[in-house]
């Protein structure tokens, strides 16, 4: 017999001897007992399947990230940059500031994790929309914060006067999400301006613009010209969507340079590996083809949503991510049971509704047909008017 690892029973044996009573195991902390599942998009494993399930871009990463990529596998032997210097003072130099309000992390679900946990006391509150992504309650619950959860509109918005009227003694902070995951619903500058004049200066406004590059709306937010005036807002950026570069894990937070100057202080060290941090500085370099991308996928967004309205879906409204969310309640997990069906993954949220990714055409075509059929299905049952297009889907 091979030695070493134990097997199931020998370790049974060592861990409860039969004789003995049990002693007390470990405890995690109370919050932890009741966390909220972070449900993955399906994986769309099966060859053939195309997956529009976690909003993704669908293209390979561009030649000049993948030779960044190569070259610095060379060196993993190698501890990275410990706060990522080259590449804060790349994403600085990109959007106009100055280094020292620059915060990378592993992923943007990180960075907020990090401000979260530094926010919060027991008991503190963290006022966001809902519904909203999905990360937000199990980032505050861990932290030992509160979630306030705030309705969205009917459409899918954020009800920004009912968030600001949701900010009581214990609320140290907002989380703004624009364009909404999963809803695709955005805020204007004028709007966001608006909400940030009714916030606290002591409570901030974490701004998560992870679909910010797909936004062609009027009067598109633009949140760096606001950090001189709110000292309050905090910008949470990711490179998981336009620049393609999901699976390498980098995003980033920019704001004041005290906040993030002890955000630093208190984040991991060496937080972000070589490669992902290599990948990032090639990716920003790549402006002109990173664009050239985003701009595809909104194109085929359009082309999508005008479609989808042509079919009779009048409930999408004006999603500006690279997604789009149908809002078809109970009847979420059958659409996705027929999408599977279909050949593509989509991401039902039980009740509610579904979100699709925009996807290569070939894929959104297979959407489409979907979408028809259940369109047509809906109204047949449902009483069809004059058009032939049912009015309301059942929900
Ligand atoms: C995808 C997404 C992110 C990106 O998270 P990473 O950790 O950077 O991959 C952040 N916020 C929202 C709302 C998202 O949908």
């Amino acid at each position: 017999m091979v030695m070493g690892i134990p097997g199931p029973s020998e370790l049974d044996e060592v861990q409860q001897p039969a004789q003995e009573p049990e002693r007390p195991g470990v405890r995690l902390r109370e919050a932890l007992s009741t966390l909220p599942a972070y449900v993955p998009g399906a994986s769309g494993a099966s060859p053939g399947v195309f997956k529009l399930s976690s909003n993704e871009v669908p293209y390979p990463p561009l030649p000049a990230v993948l030779a960044a990529i190569a070259d610095a596998a060379e060196d993993i032997n190698r501890y990275p940059q410990m706060y990522a210097d080259r590449l804060t003072h790349a994403i600085a130099a990109h959007h106009d500031q100055v280094a020292d309000r620059v915060l990378v992390g592993n992923g943007s679900v990180a960075v907020a994790e990090l401000i979260i946990r530094a926010m919060c006391e027991p008991g503190d509150e963290v006022v966001y929309a809902w519904r909203s992504f999905e990360a937000y309650p199990i980032l505050v619950q861990v932290a030992g914060g509160t979630s306030v959860q705030v309705p969205n509109t009917a459409d899918g918005r954020h009800d920004l006067d009912a968030m600001a009227a949701a900010i009581g003694e214990r609320t140290r902070m907002v989380i703004v999400c624009t364009p909404n995951n999963p809803t695709g619903a955005t805020i204007s500058h004028s709007e966001l301006v608006a909400f940030l004049e009714k916030v606290p200066s002591d409570v901030m406004v974490l701004l998560d613009e992870a679909y910010v590059h797909f936004v062609r709306s009027e009067d598109p937010i633009d949140a760096f010209s606001l950090l001189p005036v709110y000292k309050n807002l905090v910008i949470l950026r990711t490179f998981a969507k336009a620049y393609g570069l999901a699976g390498l894990r980098v995003g980033y937070a920019v704001g004041r340079r005290r906040l993030i100057r002890t955000l630093r202080t208190a984040s991991t060290p060496f937080g972000v590996n070589a490669i992902a941090q290599a990948a990032a500085l090639a990716a920003i370099e790549q402006d002109a083809a990173v664009g050239a991308r985003v701009a595809a996928v909104v194109a085929e967004r359009e082309r999508v949503l005008g479609e989808l309205r042509a079919q009779g879906w009048d409930d999408i409204g004006d999603p500006q991510g690279n997604f789009f969310w149908l809002p078809l309640g109970d009847a979420a997990g059958t659409f996705a049971a027929d999408a599977l069906a279909a050949g593509v993954t989509v991401r039902p949220f039980a009740g509610d509704g579904v979100r699709v990714t925009i996807g290569e055409p070939e894929a959104n075509d297979i959407v489409l047909e979907l979408t028809k059929r259940w369109v047509r299905g809906a109204s047949s049952g449902n009483g069809a008017d004059e058009t032939g297009v049912g009015g309301s889907l059942q929900r």
